[in-house]
């Protein structure tokens, strides 16, 4: 058996991204190297001199996010981090210096409007308009990047990933695109042609809610070499435990993220077909806004499904309601959970707008959930 599975199927490449060569009496997946330095005797070289800059933890968990993201790809590198705001900032303030034009969506991660003030106080320029409609598409000229979130969270909005690369790449403008949503086995868009794929690993790509991760797989050795470089001076490194976690996680990838996303069509058009008008939105709904060009670009269209309800007083009712899905933040855990936006501040939504993140729970009792929870806060 050898771990390059060129051609195999998801599942096939989940279960064995990253894994180590087989060596007689050692694991299948070696566990976490606990490490703040290694032996190092006489001129300091790599790849393990100071467990800030590389942790053979790391390289395994590095390799198979790499493998999934871009399969059967030369040349690509994968860095791992504290969070996906560290992959995140990592890009941004790794690529971008005073004077620099950045273009960034408006309506995408709720820390991306902090951001935004920081980059701003470092004298680089950013324009932002909505994910939907490429609207984007407007703002290149002379930018250095363009950051695309697509589906967008929470408002689950798409954008046509090649379009914009194409129009970027015409300019001379990096892409990175922020694939948290759709996890690698939904999109892969350095296929789409972008420079950067971001993600944060807390989501789906874990799925069990326990680990804080993120991650930057790019093309472009220069523009990773900076990456790094900016991993090691700011320090947002994952711990080996969790990065271990993540890796443990990987080998479920593709079971949790069928079956979970498979629900989520289930419960859209639950919520599609209700009495009342719930303004549902799921890429994967023929109807949905996002339809038509997330079936372009998309292999599966996530676990998370927005909808609306009248007041914040019935979202509220409803959310008490729910017993197999946890009132939380976050999405892409095994566990469903949903949450009133709102509440946060941050997001341009409805007070009664709801993000329901659809768990591996067994689809009937979920939908059975669902409806009493729907039922019960409409009275
Ligand atoms: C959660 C999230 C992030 C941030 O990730 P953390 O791991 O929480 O730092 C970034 N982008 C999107 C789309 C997210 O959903």
């Amino acid at each position: 058996m050898t771990n390059s599975q060129q051609g195999a199927g998801d599942g096939t490449r989940a279960v064995r991204a990253g894994l180590p060569e087989p060596v007689k009496h050692e694991p299948t997946l070696p566990g976490p190297v606990f490490a703040a330095h290694f032996h190092l005797p006489g001129d300091p070289t790599g790849p393990y001199t100071y467990g800030r800059d590389e942790n053979p933890t790391w390289t395994h968990l590095e390799r198979a996010i790499g493998e999934l993201e871009a399969p059967g790809r030369d040349g690509v590198e994968t860095l791992v981090f504290a969070s996906g705001m560290a992959a995140i900032s990592a890009v941004l303030f790794s690529q971008l210096s005073a004077g620099d034009t950045v273009v960034l969506p408006d309506d995408g991660y709720q820390v991306l409007p902090l951001v935004r003030g920081q980059l701003e106080a470092y004298g680089i320029e950013v324009r932002t308009a909505p994910t939907g409609g490429d609207a984007q598409l407007d703002l290149l000229d002379g930018a250095k990047l363009l950051w695309i979130e697509t589906p967008s969270n929470p408002g689950l909005d798409v954008c046509d990933v090649r379009r914009l690369v194409e129009a970027a790449r015409a300019r001379g403008c990096l892409v990175a695109v922020d694939n948290t949503l759709a996890t690698p086995l939904g999109q892969r868009p350095l296929e789409l042609g972008a420079d950067f794929s971001v993600a944060s690993g807390t989501k789906q790509l874990t799925g069990h809610g326990d680990v804080l991760l993120g991650y930057v797989t790019g093309g472009d050795a220069s523009a990773m070499a900076s990456v790094r470089r900016w991993r090691k001076l700011v320090g947002a490194i994952p711990g080996p435990m969790e990065a271990w976690l993540a890796h443990r996680s990987l080998a479920t990838l593709q079971m949790r993220v069928d079956r979970q996303d498979a629900t989520a069509q289930l419960v859209a058009e639950a919520l599609r077909d209700w009495p009342e008008e719930l303004g549902v939105r799921y890429p994967g709904l023929p109807g949905d806004p996002s339809h038509k060009i997330a079936s372009q670009q998309m292999r599966r269209f996530g676990c998370v499904v927005s909808f609306t309800l009248p007041t914040r007083a019935r979202a509220d009712r409803f959310l008490d309601a729910l017993r197999l899905v946890d009132d939380a933040t976050s999405f892409g855990g095994v566990r469903s959970t949903a949450e009133r936006r709102g509440r946060w501040g941050g997001d341009a939504v409805p007070e009664g707008f709801i993000r329901f993140s659809v768990g591996a729970e067994d689809p009937e009792d979920l939908l059975a959930d669902l409806r009493q929870a729907l039922e019960a806060s409409a009275r």
